[in-house]
């Protein structure tokens, strides 16, 4: 734990010693954020490393609580380039005292530094990186003013302590004739500023005058050229969407301020922006819906579809160098409706994102309210929409979108513009966010040919519904098995499966390789490889002398119609043959004749299936594969309602 002796180098004296001592930066950090991270670095500091920590060396080699006297910042770190130094300086974790001496508290010249302008998630702090230093001194306390019990934690705000002025030095005595023995215990030292004569602490940086990087920036940038690799840009835009100012707990739990919101440009394109803390009281109290604004400076990223509904790429988070300007002159008009149109049949592959889509409305729920888990009071809308494609979906509304939906728009076409996809239980659907709109019978050259499409081919239409239905609801999306395989049910672009309930009997089981061994690990289902009589699962990596049974049926199930070769495994195996995996498996082993007949019992009995059905590349080719996910007797009420709606069908032609 002891550090040896650490003498300072004579020209490290000659370079930093001030008169036989060495003082701290008092104040450098807050001098650093009121000059706006866009400043470069001009001091060389003199700071104290009180904390150090190396569990993240894969982003870089240390982070460190470094202190200037007065402030520390939690938030800094030390470039990977440092680690050869770090490793043979051997800063201490923290600084404390063992006997008579003291552990850590090293003092370091920071002799390159700078701002990283991504955010470090974690604390919502911007990261001051050291990019190389000179150890000027160890072994010491945490040096502060006399009557002070630890430093001040700096926040990276610069209005935190706006118009600090340091009283004091601080420093040790260092390097010149009159120093004490590096390895002593140091003591607290303060003297008043004017008593000083060497005074290191330079003067307060002030901010160039004259404007800043907006009124540098003759040109505005459009929406759609932003990226993270534009250095500079200057963005114009209308104000068409603001959030609350509101408070949220970040990841770590720290409770964070946040505002956003979204600007469209002249071209009609739209970004989010987003604010925390000082940034967000900031842009909050600047920020109106209708109004046209300058914005520059800000990281731009790449956009959480999830929460940003404005179908850009990239986001924006404003910064200490963000600059808002209201654009009285220059304003924008609200941008007329456009749509992107995505056919319906095509959403699954956009999951996540937010697409446009131009329907017909054929149902329009009652609005619903209840409570989420978080307490909130919620209101939905449920809607049925289909489209050309002949695909239907659910619309969900939410709040005040909900409540205001016109019940009269039921058959007639609707513009959705910025629908998130959501996919839940295999199926999906469209929900109403942030920026979404909806416009009735938009102005849009499309629309006629959708009313024309919707009085003719519409009614004769079989909608393939891609709403989840998972595996729950057996009597949703009802198929005679010849339909499901002709329709290629399943079979789709997005490779999503689709739910089918079938009414079928079993007809066939086949017998070779309908039990398989697998790993005995519970919750491994890995078929082992026998191995001179042990078992080994290539998954857990390891062999065993012995192995359990599990089901693999492939069982031939037919309705009339048509007959498929459907996948069941446990625990509907179980159901359907009733015996466990492994009782059969015993069966199999000892009478064959006796596993024989177990599996024709099965035949032939009025079932109602749940059938997952996806295609899957194999060989060259797609394949339709059918697993059965759940199995009941057979629902005669549903069945005989599925039979009526064939038949009506077919009354419907027209010979
Ligand atoms: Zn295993």
């Amino acid at each position: 734990m002891a550090q040896s002796a650490f003498e300072p180098a004579p020209t490290l004296i000659r370079k930093y010693g001030k008169g036989g001592r060495l003082e701290l930066s008092v104040g450098f950090f807050q001098r650093l954020f009121e000059a706006g991270l866009d400043q470069p670095i001009k001091e060389t500091p003199i700071l104290q490393v009180l904390r150090s920590s190396d569990k993240k060396r894969d982003q870089f080699s240390l982070r460190a609580k470094l202190s200037d006297g007065i402030f520390d910042y939690t938030a800094c770190f030390f470039d990977k380039k440092l680690m050869v130094q770090n490793d043979r300086d051997k800063f201490a974790e923290k600084v404390q005292k063992v006997g008579n001496t003291w552990i850590g508290g090293e003092i370091i010249a920071v002799t390159a530094g700078r701002w990283c302008s991504e955010v470090m998630l974690a604390d919502q702090k911007y990261a001051f990186i050291v990019e190389s230093y000179d150890l000027l001194a160890r072994n010491l306390p945490e040096l502060m003013p006399e009557g002070m019990t630890e430093t001040k934690h700096h926040d990276g705000n610069p209005e935190s302590f706006k118009g600090f002025k340091p009283q004091s030095s601080i420093g040790i005595p260092w390097g010149g004739s009159e120093s004490g023995d590096m390895g002593e215990p140091a003591a607290k030292r303060a003297k008043p500023l004017s008593e000083q004569t060497n005074r290191i602490v330079p003067p307060m940086s002030t901010s160039v005058s004259g404007g800043g990087p907006l009124a540098g920036l003759a040109s505005v940038t459009p929406i759609k050229s932003l990226s993270p690799y534009l250095q500079r840009w200057k963005i114009h835009g209308l104000v068409t969407n603001r959030e609350e100012l509101r408070a949220i707990k970040s990841k770590a739990g720290k409770d964070l301020r946040i505002f956003s919101f979204e600007i469209a440009d002249k071209n009609g394109d739209k970004i989010r922006i987003t604010g925390f803390d000082a940034e967000a009281d900031k842009a909050a109290t600047q920020i109106q819906q209708g109004q046209t604004y300058f914005i520059a400076n800000g990281a731009v990223k790449t956009a959480n579809k999830q929460w940003n509904y404005t179908g850009c790429d990239y986001e924006i988070t404003l910064n200490r160098t963000s600059e808002i300007t209201p654009s009285y002159d220059d304003k924008i008009e609200k941008p007329a409706f456009r749509l992107r149109i995505c056919p319906l049949k095509d959403i699954p592959a956009h999951n996540g994102e937010t697409v446009d889509v131009l329907v017909i409305v054929t149902e329009v729920g009652e609005t619903q309210n209840f409570t989420s888990r978080n307490n909130k009071e919620l209101t939905k809308r449920e809607l049925t929409v289909v489209d050309k494609s002949g695909t239907e979906t659910q619309v969900t509304l939410w709040g005040d979108v909900a409540k205001g939906f016109d019940p009269e728009a039921k058959g007639q076409v609707v513009g959705f513009k910025g629908y998130l996809v959501r996919e839940f239980g295999g199926g999906y659907s469209l929900s109403s966010g942030f920026s979404s709109e909806y416009v009735l019978t938009p102005s849009l050259p499309e629309v006629a040919e959708l009313y024309e499409w919707k009085d003719g081919e519409m009614s004769t239409t079989t909608f393939q519904k891609i709403t989840a239905t998972g595996g729950s609801n057996l009597l949703t999306n009802q198929r005679p098995l010849r339909l499901m395989q002709s329709l290629r049910l399943g079979d789709n672009a997005s490779g999503a499966a689709e739910y089918v309930t079938i009414h079928a009997d079993i007809v066939r089981i086949k017998p070779e390789n309908s039990l398989y061994k697998a790993c005995p690990s519970s919750d491994c289902k890995k078929k082992v490889v026998d191995v001179d009589g042990s078992y080994r699962c290539e998954k857990c990596g390891h062999t065993t002398q012995n192995f359990k049974w599990l089901y693999l049926l492939q069982s031939e199930i037919s309705d009339g119609t048509a007959s498929v070769y459907a996948t069941i495994f446990s625990p509907v195996a179980d159901q359907i043959i009733g015996k466990s995996a492994d009782e059969l498996g015993n069966i199999m082993e000892a009478d064959h004749g006796e596993f024989m007949q177990i599996l024709s019992d099965a035949y032939l009995k009025p079932y109602t299936f749940r059938i997952k059905a996806k295609s899957e590349f194999y060989n060259d080719e797609n394949r339709m594969k059918y697993v059965v996910m759940k199995a009941a007797n057979r629902d005669y009420a549903a069945y005989n309602q599925l039979l009526l709606n064939t038949i009506a069908k077919l009354d419907a032609i027209t010979v």
